[in-house]
């Protein structure tokens, strides 16, 4: 089936949002077997919506709209595509109970023009939205194309799109080839070295595919299998993982598009049931803020330092003055002393102390990039030096993950 996606939204065109929607949408349409061929983005106009609908209409099965589906004017998404496709517009009993009792419970008065958002085709099936209160349309013509509307904010299309549009998709599409991917993590291992590492396989590769994308500090490697079988696709997975976590299996920390290091850690550190702290100079608490983008943390991070300067690193850590002077910030003796001081006051197995120079200029007669981390735990403390490049954000950045891949090698004894 060929598939298209339309972005509706001036602030679109503008560059004011980023069209993640597209990127979501043709990446979990890739994954049901569904192939999409063209990308557009249009304006909040309805001639200019018309005539794009008119042009998918001869080119595309599917056309995927998002965006557009709100209470506001400039909202014209279902008005414009049930003109096209000449159905009526008519009330979803679901959505608008939903609506209602939204805002009895605020005690708010309803405006009239919330109505829209519950709005649906006549002969369409009705998306639930668990996140908003926009209903998403899917929706098959008598010419045979199928349309589906989904809602612009992202944290609304993706739910409405796992828990009422793939089903839908499933029941109605399911080739019987399908695409399974699965998606290989990777820190300490720069993309050109994982790529030259596994140069025979990546050249030989026809299915399964073997994709590499390098992220800030880590490269990722998607593997995708065509198959008719479910169980025969993930065994051949099983054996490309083999040989490639052969190679560099030494770098590898976890599987999944939305795994990170700081999930992973947070994980192991949840299974041992140990607890961690840090105290964190250039980094002004980078490290801690990533610990917390993870549900649950509270379980294994009670809190933790940020001490920029030589006085909170004396004040908040108990660290002696004339000591630092005497070794300065930037050093293994600072940092060793920040983690075990940190430890010790906030009770945790293990403590992460960051120590260097963000940059752009030298500090302490050191260039920007020379960074100190230490680990703390019930044994003792080791830190060591560290030598990042590029930019300030790129440092503290590279500060950030090599900080939680100590800690990950430390909770797997590594
Ligand atoms: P609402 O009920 O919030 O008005 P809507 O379905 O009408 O939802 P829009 O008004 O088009 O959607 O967009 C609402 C917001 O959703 C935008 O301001 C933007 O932040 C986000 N958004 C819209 N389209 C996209 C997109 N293609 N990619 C990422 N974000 C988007
Ligand atoms: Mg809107």
């Amino acid at each position: 089936m060929k598939a298209e996606i339309i972005a509706v939204g001036t602030e679109l065109l503008l560059g004011q949002v980023v069209n993640t929607n597209a990127t979501f949408l043709s990446e979990e349409l890739a994954g049901l077997g569904i192939d999409v061929y063209y990308h557009s983005v249009v304006g909040d106009n309805p001639e200019r919506l018309a005539s794009l609908l008119a042009l998918a209409d001869q080119r595309s099965e599917l056309i995927v709209l998002c965006g557009g589906l709100g209470p506001t004017e400039d909202d014209l998404t279902k008005q414009v595509t049930a003109a096209h496709v000449g159905q009526e517009l008519i009330r979803d009993e679901l959505g608008y109970q939903k609506l209602l009792s939204f805002f009895e419970k605020r005690q708010r008065p309803m405006t009239e023009n919330n109505l829209l958002q519950t709005l649906i085709f006549k002969d369409g099936i009705s998306l639930q939205n668990s996140t908003g209160l926009a209903v998403g349309i899917f929706y098959t013509s008598d010419k045979g194309n199928h349309y589906l509307l989904l809602p612009g904010p992202p944290n609304e299309l993706k739910p409405m799109f796992y828990n009422e549009v793939v089903p839908l998709l499933k029941e109605k599409f399911q080739k019987k080839d399908q695409l399974i991917s699965r998606v290989l993590r990777f820190y300490g291992i720069g993309e050109s070295q994982l790529v030259t590492d596994l140069a025979d396989l990546i050249q030989g590769q026809t299915n399964p595919t073997i994709a590499p994308y390098a992220k800030p500090n880590e490269v990722t490697l998607r593997l995708t299998v065509k198959t008719t079988d479910e169980a025969q696709g993930l065994a051949q997975l099983d054996d490309l993982e083999k040989i490639i976590q052969e190679r560099v299996g030494e770098f590898f920390y976890g599987y999944g598009e939305e795994n990170s290091l700081a999930n992973v850690v947070v994980e192991l550190l949840k299974k041992n049931q140990q607890t961690l702290t840090a105290a964190e100079s250039l980094t002004a608490g980078a490290f801690q803020a990533a610990l917390g983008d993870i549900s649950g943390v509270s379980e294994v991070f009670p809190g933790g330092f940020v001490t920029y300067s030589a006085e909170t690193k004396a004040n908040f850590l108990g660290i002696e003055k004339e000591f630092l002077e005497q070794v300065g910030t930037v050093s293994q003796e600072c940092v060793e002393q920040m983690a075990i001081n940190a430890r010790k006051l906030a009770q945790t197995d293990y403590a992460v102390a960051f120590s260097g120079v963000a940059g752009p200029n030298e500090l302490e007669g050191q260039p920007a990039g020379t960074v100190w981390i230490a680990l703390a735990n019930e044994q003792g403390v080791h830190s060591q030096n560290y030598h990042f490049t590029r930019d300030r954000s790129y440092i503290r950045h590279s500060a950030v993950m090599t900080g939680l891949d100590l800690i990950r090698r430390a909770l797997l004894n590594r």
